[in-house]
């Protein structure tokens, strides 16, 4: 089968898009330019013509998708802002949002073949900030980040500002969905990572050019530019590369029709991460040394017992994720 893959030079994408050509598919990626089909096509260039591209230039327009998705089986919707320079909350809420009911319209109107759509949300549309440590499920969704942009505006936070586009965008699937399954080929499986980190394919010059997640991860265990507060802040994680598995698995598995999937291997405080780095290559700055795993309090936590009955993934470890992160950035000659 061929699989559409959305924002294809994405740092999570490109995980997804290798994943599905190591499994025999073949992948259409959308991109927003033609210079950013360069880099893909020679990391992929043993897979020859089972990687083609579709150039979608603003994923905002009416009928954007509308060409991309002829002739696919299966559709993994992944193009969606995470950055933190948005002013106003509808820089990054409008592309979130407009992006997937664009796709899911193109699908409905152009997608005969089309029997599957993932879209990739995010545990941003689940958890909410809050005082206590929490375990989060599937069952919840993250009213507090829209109440706060609704509230706030340009002044709300940027986390606030993404998970708000995070929900709203996977509310609109859901809904969209709703309204027209009885009209449609295809049904839908949502994907809800945490924080992904773990070793990058993608075309990235330098490191203040990577994504938002893969940037922090570098400021904190390379840079040493964090502060003591923020390596002391920290959430769920996932393996980049178990992410790519796992789209790969919601595309495949027919018991995952309908599911809203929670993808997370473990809690993390940045503070961890610096410690593995520190202990693996001394040369790398130590952090906050007064940070004692034993007694920090893990606030963001999820339940994954829907996505081990579904795909039963073996996730890689921390210790593999920074590892591997590591050797990555050394072989870029950024250690
Ligand atoms: P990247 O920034 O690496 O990739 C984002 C992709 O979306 C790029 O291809 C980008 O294109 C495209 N995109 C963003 N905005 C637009 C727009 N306005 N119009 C067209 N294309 C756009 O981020 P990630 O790989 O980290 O994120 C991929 C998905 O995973 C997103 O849906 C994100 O919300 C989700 N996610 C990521 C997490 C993480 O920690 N990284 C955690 C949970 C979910 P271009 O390169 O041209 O800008």
């Amino acid at each position: 089968g061929k699989v559409l893959v959305t924002g294809a030079n994405g740092y999570v994408a490109v995980w997804v898009v290798k994943t599905l050509l190591e499994q025999g598919f073949a992948v259409r990626g959308t991109v927003r330019s033609e210079s950013k089909t360069t880099h893909l096509r020679s990391l992929f260039k043993s897979y020859g013509d089972k990687l083609e591209f579709a150039i979608v230039e603003d994923i905002v327009k009416e009928g954007a998708f509308d060409e991309a998705v002829k002739g696919v089986d299966a559709i993994a919707h992944t193009a969606s802002p995470f950055h933190t320079h948005a002013k106003d909350p509808s820089e990054i809420i409008v592309p979130a949002v407009q992006g997937t009911v664009g796709i899911l319209t193109s699908a409905l109107k152009h997608g005969t073949s089309v029997k599957r759509i993932v879209v990739t949300s995010s545990c941003g549309s689940i958890l909410e900030e809050g005082p206590d440590p929490k375990t989060f499920s599937e069952a919840d969704w993250n009213e507090r980040a829209i109440r706060e942009v609704e509230a706030k505006g340009a002044a709300s936070t940027a986390a606030d500002k993404y998970c708000a586009s995070k929900t709203l965008a996977e509310r609109a699937a859901w809904k969209y969905w709703n309204d027209h399954k009885g009209e449609v080929s295809w049904d839908l499986v949502v994907i809800n990572p945490s924080y992904v980190y773990g070793p990058i394919l993608h075309d990235v010059d330098k490191p203040e050019h990577l994504n938002e997640s893969m940037r922090m991860f570098y400021d904190a265990t390379v840079a040493g530019t964090t502060s003591k507060e923020v390596l002391n802040w920290g959430s769920s994680w996932i393996d980049a590369r178990d992410l790519g598995l796992a789209h790969v698995l919601a595309v495949k598995t027919p018991e995952a029709s309908g599911e809203r999937i929670i993808v997370s291997q473990s809690v993390f405080k940045l503070q961890d991460f610096v410690n593995i780095a520190h202990r693996l290559y001394p040369q790398l700055p130590a952090g906050d040394t007064s940070f004692n795993p034993a007694t920090a309090v893990y606030f963001q936590a999820y339940d994954t017992s829907k996505i081990q009955r579904l795909f039963g993934i073996k996730f890689h470890t921390m210790e593999e994720m920074v590892k591997d992160s590591l050797e990555d950035f050394k072989a870029r000659g950024w250690i």
